[in-house]
């Protein structure tokens, strides 16, 4: 399994992207803004969305893709996998016929290109040789973290969260974790603004970094443009014997 980092910016501006991961050619783990850097032929062979929760910067992509693969082949549709409450999010907010046409109804509601599946925490969905298991986590709206198992091991992701109980007891039951990419999205000093927004800052991170009992690759994802330095010190400081990582667009993981 291969993982191209498409985004891993909590915001824009020069060379920032938001998150979005490519997983072998046919999947993506959110749909931010990185997905724009894909060459045609990378967008039309992407069948399978999996949105940890529908704020923006997961999911500003979406509508463009789906626009851009309608028009290369409506006869194999866009799968759309999350909660419950983004899929009606997103429906209600961005497939609503004045942000952008409804495409869970083009070019007809009985054949759409754009389809919805539910996806709550503790389910899985199997494609092809990957299994995508999603993982309640604790953000300011209701989000997903997933595992990712295939034959060489298991890939997590956090999505956005702060401190939690539900995603570290599912990472030590994988007894093959081989990376895990975990978000912090504020330094320190901004712990209170952290704590509101659902988001972990490097003291609450590493705290729950201390309880997983793998040793995977780690690689931090969704900080604030412009204070990365500043958070992966603080993250290295407090836990000097992990092996971490910053993640950048354009990263390739391998498991
Ligand atoms: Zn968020």
């Amino acid at each position: 399994m291969r993982i191209r980092v498409l985004g891993c910016s909590g915001g824009i501006g020069a060379g920032a992207r938001t998150t979005a991961m490519l997983i072998d050619n046919d999947v993506l783990i959110d749909a931010g803004t990185g997905i724009g850097d894909l060459d045609l032929e990378d967008l039309d062979t992407i069948r399978h969305v999996f949105l940890t929760h529908a704020h923006l910067d997961h999911v500003a992509g979406l509508p463009l893709l789906v626009d851009r693969v309608f028009d290369e082949d409506v006869a194999t549709p866009l799968t759309v996998y999350a909660r419950e409450e983004t899929l009606a999010a997103v429906q209600a907010h961005l497939f609503n016929d004045v942000i952008w046409p409804d495409f869970g109804k083009l070019p007809t509601e009985e054949n759409p290109m754009l389809r919805y599946r539910v996806c709550g925490p503790g389910d899985t969905v199997g494609i092809g040789h990957r299994n995508f298991h999603a993982v309640e986590v604790m953000h300011s709206v209701p989000s997903l973290g997933f595992t990712v198992q295939n034959s060489g091991g298991v890939f997590a992701v956090s999505g956005d969260t702060k401190s939690n109980e539900t995603l570290w007891p599912v990472l030590n039951a994988c007894d093959d974790l081989k990376v895990l990419v975990i978000e912090v999205s504020f330094p320190d000093e901004m712990a209170s603004l952290a704590q509101d927004s659902g988001h972990y800052t490097p003291k609450s991170l590493t705290e729950d970094l201390e309880r997983l009992r793998h040793e995977p690759e780690i690689w931090l994802t969704g900080m604030k443009p412009g204070e990365e330095q500043r958070i992966f010190r603080q993250v290295v400081t407090a836990v000097p014997d992990k092996n971490i990582q910053m993640l950048s667009r354009g990263t390739v993981l391998t498991v």
